[in-house]
């Protein structure tokens, strides 16, 4: 079979969930068979988020191979367990660079190099790369922003292009909002006529239209949307509100987008999606038995979107550990050894979130002092583990100035420091340790009988490290590396035997938690919460 390409585009409004929906078609696909892969398109300058601040973005994931993406890619991975890597996200600025690299090269030589064909070619280039011989049966690339913009113009053409290529090896989906006007009581298709307007003046003829709204759409809408737009009634899809996102496939399966998409591309499939195991799931997020309460303490208490990973990954562990996870973000700045028990009040678990500079950074150091000497379940990520090192080499070794030298780079006890790699480093963006780096762990450790392995591979975003000079002196006092690179010697995990609970990494564990796969240390986390 040739590879298929199905292109997502969104219009009327940003922030429609064009990633859940292209998440949930795939479900759907890998549920029948089939090897799906999930791209991202953004038309922004920048070659990848890695400098943009959470405001901008929300949280940067990042993929085994190094690659630091929009977190539309976690949900990616969640949804089918399958990694992505620098091949599913492409920006504005990685294809230009690309184009700008060629030319000084002299591949374009004595040619004029255009929008089209040389960026709309380079376009193309970085879709068909998932597709061929071998590789994925369908990819489903998903273009950023809204149809309209004039960043997205050079890949809504693209899609033209590909579509008349392809034939039926191609088809485009477009995602809209139906507004319900409640003076009329009636749901309003005139937006969505207006974007697939848009979308024909490029060229572009949608194949499906995925309609999002609050209310049930009636036989009326569809038809209306059906006629004015020039798509099948069938092809014309419900995505109404749901209670999560994992309960976005179910919908789609009884809308039957699934079949159409097959029809469409020439798929002959009579069986039905097998989707137990996403239904199980979705049972134990609906139904749990328990709750429990963990504190997340960081910057971004008002953007949940920073810490995306890390709260899809505790409705993973919960639904394991049948619980629901009451997640608080607590703001770790105003966060003192005074207000401390008040905020920190009726928590299970205490989490020390990733994060970069030195705001907020004694209250996470303070919550990670609060945790540790009153027994209470904890977890440190990244900058979080680096909290944990300070705060025990300041309260427990007596190094009072200690500090990361990312905060404080004239403290005498640099506990935490720029990693030796990281030390002629200039530019910012993409720099960081980034990606996938193997850790052993120590048998009869709390991380060995969280994993149950000695060798594990986790996800970095970091530069700086445990102060190895200090390890030994840490370890005599009960602070255990429990977690090594083998190559590096660098510390991955850290752990107070004796706690109930109390285990950070280095590393970003949130990266690697899907649906059908939780996380073991957020179920490990969670079960000490619960207990
Ligand atoms: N700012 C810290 C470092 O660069 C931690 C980074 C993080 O939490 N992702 O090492």
């Amino acid at each position: 079979m040739n590879t298929k390409y199905i292109f997502v585009t969104g219009g009327v409004t940003s922030s429609l969930g064009k990633g859940i929906i292209s998440s949930s078609l795939a479900k759907l696909l890998q549920a029948r068979g089939l090897s799906v892969t999930i791209q991202k398109l953004d038309p922004y300058i920048n070659i990848d988020p890695d400098t943009l601040n959470p405001y901008e973005h929300g949280e940067c994931y990042v993929t085994s191979d190094g690659a630091v993406t929009d977190l539309d890619l976690g949900h990616y991975e969640r949804f089918l367990g399958v990694a992505t890597s620098q091949a599913n996200n492409i920006t504005t600025g990685r294809i230009y660079q690309s184009v700008i690299d060629k030319e000084r090269r002299g591949d374009y030589l004595g040619k004029t190099v255009q929008v089209i064909p040389h960026i709309t070619d380079e376009i193309k280039r970085n879709v068909k790369l998932l597709g061929g011989i071998g590789k994925y049966d369908v990819v489903i690339t998903e273009i950023g922003g809204t149809v309209g913009d004039i960043e997205s113009l050079p890949y809504v053409e693209a899609v033209r292009q590909m579509r008349w290529e392809l034939g039926r090896d191609c088809l485009c989906v477009h995602l809209t909002y139906v507004p319900y006007v409640a003076a009329a009581h009636e749901l309003k298709t005139k937006p969505t006529q207006h974007s697939v307007k848009f979308l024909l003046q490029s060229g572009v003829q949608p194949d499906i239209l995925v309609l999002r709204t609050e209310h049930k759409l009636n036989d009326d809408v569809r038809k209306k949307v059906a006629l004015f737009c020039n798509v099948e009634k069938e092809a014309v899809i419900e995505s109404i509100d749901a209670s999560t996102i994992y309960e976005v496939p179910l919908l789609m399966q009884r809308e039957q987008f699934d079949k159409v998409v097959l029809r469409k591309l020439g798929i002959d499939d009579d069986k039905e999606p097998d989707m137990s195991e996403w239904t199980d799931f979705l049972e134990r997020v609906r139904h749990p038995r328990k709750s429990v309460k963990i504190a997340l303490v960081g910057k971004y208490v008002e953007l949940p979107d920073a810490y995306k990973s890390i709260l899809e990954s505790f409705v993973h562990a919960g639904a394991a550990n049948e619980c629901k996870v009451d997640l608080k973000l607590i703001q770790s700045d105003g966060l003192t050894r005074e207000n401390i028990a008040d905020k920190l009040h009726g928590m299970n678990g205490v989490l020390v979130v990733p994060g970069f500079g030195d705001r907020g950074i004694e209250g996470k150091i303070e919550a990670v002092r609060y945790a540790r000497v009153n027994n209470i379940p904890f977890l440190g990520i990244c900058l979080g583990m680096q909290c944990a090192v300070v705060e025990f080499a300041r309260n427990v070794l007596g190094y009072k100035d200690a500090h990361s030298a990312e905060i404080n780079p004239s403290a005498e006890h640099k506990v935490v420091d720029l990693m030796e790699g990281q030390k002629n480093v200039s530019g910012i963006g993409g720099t960081m340790r980034l990606g996938a780096y193997v850790c052993k762990i120590k048998e009869g450790s709390l991380a060995h009988e969280i994993y149950g392995e000695t060798q594990i591979s986790e996800r970095h975003r970091h530069r700086f490290e445990f102060n190895n000079k200090y390890l030994e002196e840490f370890e005599k006092n009960g602070f255990v590396a429990s977690g090594i690179n083998p190559e590096s010697g660098l510390v991955e995990i850290v752990e107070i035997p004796g706690h109930k609970f109390f285990i950070a990494g280095q590393f970003h564990p949130e990266l690697q938690s899907t649906v059908l796969n939780p996380h073991k240390l957020f179920v490990a986390f969670v079960k000490a919460a619960l207990s």
